[in-house]
């Protein structure tokens, strides 16, 4: 690992004023720091935003849940209020890598970093959600714009998500054995105003599979994608799963998560 500069920020604006094109924000570290470790990134200032108490909680304003963006996974597992209002989230938590993980691991530095295979940004697609950073609210249809690539702009920081409650709601994923990351995860969520079907693991970036939520629309039952063919154009292709694969279980994880619900 190479040398950089530690920093412990005592609020988001001065968080925001210390960073650069080389420097990261340090929530979790389960990013970061690995990747340091391996020397896949450097940066000259880690900033430290896990004390800034702001960033940090769960609650529900007027019928949506507000998840604080350096709020553990494990915190998200074991939240009442979310087990009440969108248990399906709870349990995408509880998903999630391994205790370690769980216990280090932050909300808004996963959807941050974006990983093609993450299970948040799936949620945050089905679940209609608006990300608010120190600067924007923004919607996550247009958070997300690729392969680790997100709308956020230098020093730009995510103070919390919020979460529209559906009606009903799963998440269902095919994880890789080793890091529990998705080799495929379909986040299906009925809402008064449609249903969204969230796909990770299978692309590039997480998307919304709108050949398999129309027909939900119409009748929100498994038997309604029966003759949904998924192309596998474009579809992720590596040692554990090929593209063919992921297309067979886009459709099969929708039918398991649509059964669930
Ligand atoms: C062994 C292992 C297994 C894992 N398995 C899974 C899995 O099954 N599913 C899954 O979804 N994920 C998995 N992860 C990822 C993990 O859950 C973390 O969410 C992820 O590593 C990043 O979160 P973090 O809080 O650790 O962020 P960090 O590592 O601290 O930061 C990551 C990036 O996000 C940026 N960032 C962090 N917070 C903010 C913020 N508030 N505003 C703006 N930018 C920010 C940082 O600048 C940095 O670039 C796994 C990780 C490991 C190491």
């Amino acid at each position: 690992m190479k040398t950089f500069n530690y920093h412990s920020a005592k609020d988001v604006k001065q968080a925001s004023k210390l960073s650069s094109t080389s420097s990261a924000f340090l929530a979790g570290g389960m990013t970061t720091i690995p990747s340091m470790k391996l020397g896949l990134a450097t940066y000259k200032d880690v900033i430290d935003i896990k004390g800034i108490k702001k960033l940090s909680g769960i609650k529900v304003i007027k019928k949506r849940v507000l998840i604080g963006a350096t709020t553990k996974h494990v915190e998200v597992v074991n939240s009442k209020v979310i087990k009440k209002t969108i248990p399906s989230l709870s349990a995408l938590a509880e998903g999630i890598g391994d205790p370690q993980v769980r216990n280090r691991g932050t909300i808004g530095g996963s959807i941050a970093n974006n990983d093609p295979a993450a299970d948040y940004p799936s949620a945050c697609i089905a679940l209609n959600a608006i990300i608010h950073t120190n600067n924007r609210k923004v919607d996550a249809e247009k958070f997300f714009r690729g392969m680790f690539e997100t709308c956020l702009k230098k020093g730009e920081i995510i103070e919390a998500i919020e979460f529209e409650i559906p009606i009903k709601s799963s998440y269902q994923k095919l994880p890789n054995p080793a890091s529990r990351y998705a080799i495929v995860g379909v986040y299906v969520a009925k809402h008064k105003k449609g249903v969204n079907v969230a796909i990770t693991g299978a692309k590039s970036c997480v998307y919304n599979e709108t050949d398999l939520a129309k027909p939900l629309n119409i009748n929100f039952s498994s038997s309604s994608i029966e003759n949904i063919k998924i192309s596998s154009s474009g579809m992720n292709s590596d040692i554990h799963a090929s593209a063919e694969y992921r297309a067979n279980m886009v459709k099969i994880f929708t039918k398991k998560a649509v059964e669930a619900c």
